[in-house]
């Protein structure tokens, strides 16, 4: 059977934090802030994997209360959760990601990044949809005070 899940996840960016999105130290002046190493593209995906298995959520499994994720590098916490997945019986098949960010451009920076997703759940860098768009300068997004991330998983339950 196959079984889709959704994730979504926002940071808020800040001076003096490197900006890590799907793995990738992307050149900017501001970072995203968070617990771990605020990299929304992992956590929306972990999001859509957990999802589609129905087992909670990235802050279920990685409480951002607990020291031990304190910048954790978060593709290991999308390989554990997909870790956790296979235990349960479940294969993830396929993502689709939109990465919502007026600054900077990271179209140059998608296939890198869904290599890197890939390595970490086993979903071939092929079957990996990766997008960046702006928000047309409207809301936190178009200010350039957040970037969002809403990510779409298909997995196989066995
Ligand atoms: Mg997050």
């Amino acid at each position: 059977m196959i079984r889709i899940g959704i994730g979504y996840d926002s940071h808020r960016l800040v001076s003096g934090r490197p900006l890590i999105l799907g793995g990738q130290r992307v050149p900017f002046d501001l970072g995203l802030a968070g617990h771990s190493d605020g990299d929304a593209v992992a956590h929306a995906l972990t999001d859509a994997l957990l999802g589609a298995a129905a087992l909670g959520d990235i802050g279920k499994l990685f409480p951002d209360t607990d020291p031990r994720w304190k910048d954790a590098d978060s593709l290991q916490l999308l390989r554990q959760a997909v870790g956790v997945l296979r235990q349960r019986g479940f294969a993830p098949l396929q993502a689709d990601i939109t990465v919502i960010a007026e600054r900077p451009k990271l179209g140059s920076f998608l296939a890198a990044m869904a290599e890197a997703l890939s390595g970490a759940t086993g979903i071939p860098a092929a079957a990996i949809g990766l997008k960046a768009k702006t928000n047309e300068g409207m809301g936190f997004i178009g200010r350039g005070e957040g970037i969002a991330v809403i990510a779409v998983a298909t997995v196989e339950a066995a």
